[in-house]
């Protein structure tokens, strides 16, 4: 059925689906329809059963379907939808993301495009300057001027990275390598002057996990403050995933230093769509109504939304992070195990409970390490559309691409987890074979 059901998709959407990546066309084949899914398992349309490492993508923290989460949604919507005036949910997921974060206000939107868009918006209404600086791999949602590619050869400011977004809107973006000190410290001895902000992946995520180096998000935020920029991690698919205060948990609490500005998503959504971004009250304050600068939303805050995730996060204790990180390290150590004995080079990536493989020798990259996107992109596609269907074939709904972080949730409990040990030692073969024959 997923196939007929594709083809209808093919005929109403552009490419059968309403995101790129859930198209296999990284890997090729069809994509599997999802009819339910429950703790860690989807379930398609033709009755199979997948154990789900996309967690859609990240939201789904404490595995799908909820019985505590259901039950606060079911309740919400009894009380109507939407309103468009302001809800107690809305503060209550506010108050916990204050609590649990460096922000001291923040402002619901729907996506996590719409929060970049609007840090950025704000930083530039705040600091009166208009350049961002971002890095090459970093995503930030489909924002016109953050799809921007790195300028070739001396150009320093970006250009576009798809059609349709004018060369005007990428003309104040400048693209940098990821963990490269010296390219920031040039960008903003250049132009520090007209810098509004630095926008980075608290940890990058969406090249396969790429962590900063010890001290990279640190010398961001010091180099920002010397040259009076704002600091603005993205923690749309870190924030409350990667550890209970996000990635910033895992470096700015411990280095003593904050963004100015922040921007999360996915998890505190709670599988609806919600987003936020927050930051220093002086710079939060420059926003409509209390300041200038204009930002709305008919659907921001939305009451179930924000109950999802407010139930996501009140139930996703320090137990669920240690599971997380548990569940996470036995399946990292099950594809060292079963790369190793296949013979397929690897390197596996965390940033707190996110992981993810690259099939990249270790011995071809500097320091061993995938330090930035000219690294993650050595990865071996055709071995991993190998890996990937083989895994999907064993009843394992890997991401369809090889750029993507692998996620797990509270439900993957030991029968899901041991169905990834099963499955990879084939699956890492038939790699290892596709590797083989391209040679
Ligand atoms: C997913 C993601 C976004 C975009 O969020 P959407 O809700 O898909 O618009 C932005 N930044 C990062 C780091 C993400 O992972």
């Amino acid at each position: 059925m997923s196939e007929a059901l594709f083809a209808r998709a093919q005929a109403v959407t552009p490419g059968g689906v309403n995101s790129p990546v859930r198209a296999f066309n990284a890997v090729g084949g069809t994509p599997r329809f999802i009819r339910s899914a429950s703790g860690a398992w989807l379930r398609d349309v033709d009755g199979n059963d997948y154990v789900d490492l996309i967690c859609s993508w990240g939201p789904m923290l404490l595995g799908h379907a909820h019985p505590e989460v259901q039950a606060a949604v079911s309740a919400a919507i009894t009380r109507g939808t939407s309103y468009g005036t302001p809800t107690e949910p809305e503060v209550e997921l506010a108050e916990e993301i204050v609590a649990r974060t460096p922000v001291e206000k923040v402002r619901f939107v729907s996506s996590g495009t719409e929060a970049t868009m609007s840090a950025i918006r704000l930083a530039r209404g705040f600091t009166g300057r208009d350049v961002v600086v971002k890095f090459a791999g970093c995503y930030h949602g489909h924002v016109d001027s953050l799809l921007a590619s790195a300028g070739s050869g001396l150009a320093t400011f970006a250009v576009p990275g798809t059609p349709g977004v004018p060369e005007s809107s990428t003309a104040l973006t400048m693209v940098l390598p990821y963990n490269d000190r010296a390219a920031v410290e040039k960008a903003f001895a250049e132009h520090g002057d007209r810098i509004a902000c630095l926008i980075t992946e608290a940890a990058a995520g969406n090249m396969g996990v790429v962590p900063p180096e010890q001290g990279f998000n640190e010398f961001l935020a010091r180099t920002c403050r010397r040259y009076g920029a704002l600091f603005v991690t993205d923690e749309v698919m870190t924030g409350f995933r990667a550890t209970r205060q996000g990635y910033w948990g895992l470096d700015g609490r411990a280095e003593g230093w904050a963004p100015d500005l922040m921007t999360f998503g996915k998890v505190m959504g709670g599988g609806f769509p919600a987003a936020a971004f927050g930051g220093r009250a002086d710079v939060m304050s420059r926003l409509a109504p209390q300041g200038p600068v204009y930002q709305a939303g008919t659907l921001s805050g939305n009451p179930v939304a924000t109950t999802a995730g407010l139930a996501t996060l009140r139930l996703a204790t320090d137990e669920v992070y240690a599971h997380l990180d548990a569940a996470a390290r036995t399946i990292k150590d099950g594809v060292v195990e079963a790369f190793t004995a296949a013979g397929l080079p690897h390197v596996v990536q965390s940033a707190g409970t996110m992981f993810s493989v690259f099939l990249t020798d270790p011995a071809e990259l500097p320091g061993g390490a995938v330090r930035d996107f000219a690294d993650a992109s050595r990865t071996d596609t055709a071995a991993y559309a190998a890996l990937f269907h083989a895994m999907l074939e064993a009843g394992v709904y890997l991401p369809p691409s090889a750029f993507e972080s692998w996620f797990v949730s509270a439900a993957h409990d030991d029968r899901a987890v041991q169905t990834v040990l099963d499955a990879l030692p084939v699956a890492a073969r038939a790699a290892a074979s596709a590797q083989e024959a391209a040679r």
